[in-house]
């Protein structure tokens, strides 16, 4: 990343496009899986190497008709930025502003109220647990913030959110092993990924990981839960799939491409 390419707000140099066109792409796909929230909910990508700039969804725009060139060019660490024209929907910027200052390694930040891990976050007990490749996949990955107080809407909020899923982050993240996922009880979701595309993936598979075990239990049999030693080892194998992430967002735009070219806007 050059400082040319970050230097402009609001007219985005030729690097932050590609990161553009993957977010555009994520919240049109969202819309179509509707685990989208009506205009609200946030997804941002850090354009800064620091993490200090950052691109969100506009305030109370649907997923559905977000396109490349609406998304949000925001500094961190600019205390004016919800007082000017255009400001962002408050909640996200307390949110997001504070995670990718204080996570940098975070390149990817998205947050949703789907249905699956909101009522997975709804319950006593929330632990997702081993019964399938996918849930194998978040073994160890899901860390959870058990103090809902009210929707979040000060900086104090995005710190506590950024101390849950910083613990022991700059040296797991590296090696790929750390939180990607942040339960939020009696709230949502929040994944972070290390681009677009991991973290699209990330929630992706959460949603679907969710929706086994609530579907296993409206059953009401008994779970059949793996060891321990067979989950983490499902989880580190998941981890030789990158390749995998990036191709299922190429598919997505290559889909958006034909269907809706718009996003690219
Ligand atoms: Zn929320």
């Amino acid at each position: 990343m050059t400082a040319a390419s970050v230097s402009a707000m609001g007219s985005p140099a030729a690097d932050d496009r590609a990161a553009r066109v993957d977010l555009a792409a994520a919240f049109r796909w969202f819309a179509r899986l509707g685990m989208h929230e009506s205009v609200a909910n946030h997804l941002s990508v850090a354009i800064a190497a620091d993490g200090s700039r950052f691109l969100i969804n506009p305030r109370g725009r649907h997923f559905s008709r977000i396109a490349a060139g609406d998304l949000l060019l925001l500094d961190a660490n600019d205390p004016a930025t919800l007082s000017r024209e255009n400001a962002p929907d408050p909640t996200a910027w307390y949110l997001h502003a504070r995670l990718h200052a204080r996570l940098p390694g975070a390149r990817c930040v998205m947050h949703l109220h789907s249905k699956y891990a909101t009522a997975l976050a709804c319950l006593a007990d929330p632990t997702l647990y081993p019964i399938d490749m996918n849930t194998m996949r978040f073994f160890g990955r899901v860390a959870l913030d058990s103090g809902f107080s009210g929707m979040a809407l000060s900086d104090s909020e995005g710190d506590r959110v950024a101390d849950l899923m910083g613990e022991g982050q700059s040296e797991s993240q590296e090696e790929g092993n750390g939180k990607s996922v942040l339960l939020l009880a009696n709230h949502g979701v929040l994944v972070i990924g290390s681009s677009v595309a991991a973290a699209f993936d990330e929630m992706y598979y959460f949603e679907r990981a969710a929706e086994t075990l609530l579907t296993c239990y409206a059953t009401g049999k008994p779970l059949r839960i793996v060891a321990d030693d067979i989950a983490a080892l499902t989880e580190r194998q998941w981890r030789d799939y990158g390749q995998l992430a990036i191709d299922h967002l190429e598919n997505i735009k290559a889909i958006l491409d034909l269907e809706e070219p718009a996003y690219r806007r």
